[in-house]
């Protein structure tokens, strides 16, 4: 069974297509600037690479791309269309609505339609992404939606309420859902594996960290909390994004500014974190060689995301009852080994001990375990792969 999986931005649309006999990916590739000008990228599992400039006016145009490259004579990876059996799409917010991936009808469109206030970039995109997928591929190849939020609903609601007035809950769904889910759910089921253990019997924290980093504390393959809220802005300091803070800052730099709710939201959404605290780039790489020629301001942003880490590892040990792994992931926690050293170190007080050497050479895609024998907790390195998680999500459903 090939299985295509899509994830639909406002003006991009990443694709791959996965063959569920042995979980390899035959293409991946990206439409770029959808609406703008537009920018085509196809590679196939064997290394063939297709790139061109095409005007991409909407994201139908965009999936006629996709498709012509799937079965396109020298970069293809199929014959026909019909070998999709399925495609897979991953939902930034289900909300209340979703805790669990489903197939695809009327009545799911309008439940992802209905989100769109709470996630008005992203669930207009993925609707939109659906939409286009129907009219190119037809209404026989069953589409499957991926949330998310999904594998945080079993949140208590002592962890997911925010102290506002109750009415905001019932009448705006104001709460916290978290996301990166399908990245958690993957890597703490890996987690469980490279542990020998079932993993009801864990208690795992699994630590998100990329462009937009998350945390969650996962009991018996439960989430329990997570640090990303009613939208992706809460938790800890990310590229571009703050990351948790006193709601005063907020108003109080919004009215010495004569700032709008809008500008507002881009100052805390696209110009702080590490962008805003070291003025020299959203990207960990660039702030972390800034930091080595020097820079005090790039070496502060490192050291507050490290701080936030910490923090997190600390209070979320607490909810847990004590910790039995660490799993790092993402861009950053699977690659930038100096902010799992320092973090890991900080952990010594509860028994946490790494291999430096084994960390350093944890990156670029290595899986494995980075702690010492004699560790109390164990630490490990997992490459996310959200793409597989929501391949497998899609076979099963549509099996
Ligand atoms: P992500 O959002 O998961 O793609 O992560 C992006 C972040 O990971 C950026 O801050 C990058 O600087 C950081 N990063 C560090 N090393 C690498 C690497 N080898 N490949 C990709 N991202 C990296």
């Amino acid at each position: 069974m090939k299985i295509l999986v899509i994830n639909a931005g406002s003006s991009s649309m990443k694709y791959q297509l996965i063959d569920m006999k042995d979980e390899s990916v035959l293409a991946k590739g990206n439409c770029e600037r959808i609406g703008v000008d537009g920018h085509f990228k196809h590679t196939t599992g064997d290394g063939r690479t297709y790139e061109t400039d095409v005007v991409m006016n909407n994201h139908t145009e965009a999936f006629v791309q996709i498709k012509n490259a799937l079965i396109d004579e020298q970069y293809g990876v199929i014959k026909e269309l019909s070998e999709v059996s399925a495609i897979g799409h991953r939902i930034v917010q289900g909300g209340a609505l979703f805790s669990e991936s489903t197939i695809v009808t009327e009545e799911v469109i309008k439940g992802i339609e209905s989100l769109i206030p709470l996630a008005p970039l992203h669930n207009a995109a993925h609707v939109q992404g659906i939409k286009a997928c129907l009219e190119v591929f037809g209404k026989d190849v069953p589409e499957v939606v991926v949330f998310d939020t999904a594998f945080h609903s079993t949140m208590p609601q002592k962890a997911f309420m925010y102290p506002v007035p109750y009415e905001y809950y019932e009448k705006y769904a104001v709460r916290r859902y978290g996301f990166h889910g399908t990245s958690h759910r993957y890597v703490s089921q890996r987690c469980a594996e490279l542990m020998g253990k079932d993993i009801k019997d864990t208690k795992i924290i699994t630590c998100h960290l990329g462009n937009g980093s998350s945390i969650t504390a996962i009991d018996g393959g439960k989430v329990i909390d997570t640090s990303m809220g009613l939208t992706p802005l809460d938790g800890i300091m990310m590229g571009t994004r703050t990351g948790s803070l006193d709601p005063s800052v907020v108003t109080f730099i919004a009215e010495k500014e004569h700032f709008s709710p809008s500008e507002m939201d881009t100052v805390l959404n696209k110009k702080s974190g590490f962008l805003g605290i070291s003025g020299v780039s959203s990207d960990d790489r660039d702030v972390s060689s800034a930091a080595a020629d020097g820079n005090t301001r790039a070496q502060l942003a490192i050291d507050m995301l490290e701080y936030e880490i910490l923090k997190y590892i600390g209070s979320y040990t607490a909810v847990l009852g004590g910790v039995d792994a660490i799993v790092f992931t993402a861009g950053i926690g699977e690659n930038q080994y100096s902010h799992r050293e320092n973090v890991c170190h900080n952990l010594a007080y509860m028994g946490v001990k790494i291999d430096d050497e084994v960390n350093k050479k944890a990156i670029r895609g290595v899986e494995g375990k980075i702690s010492t024998p004699d560790s109390s907790v164990e630490v490990f390195v997992i490459p996310t792969n959200e793409e597989l998680v929501i391949a497998r999500d899609t076979m099963e459903l549509v099996k």
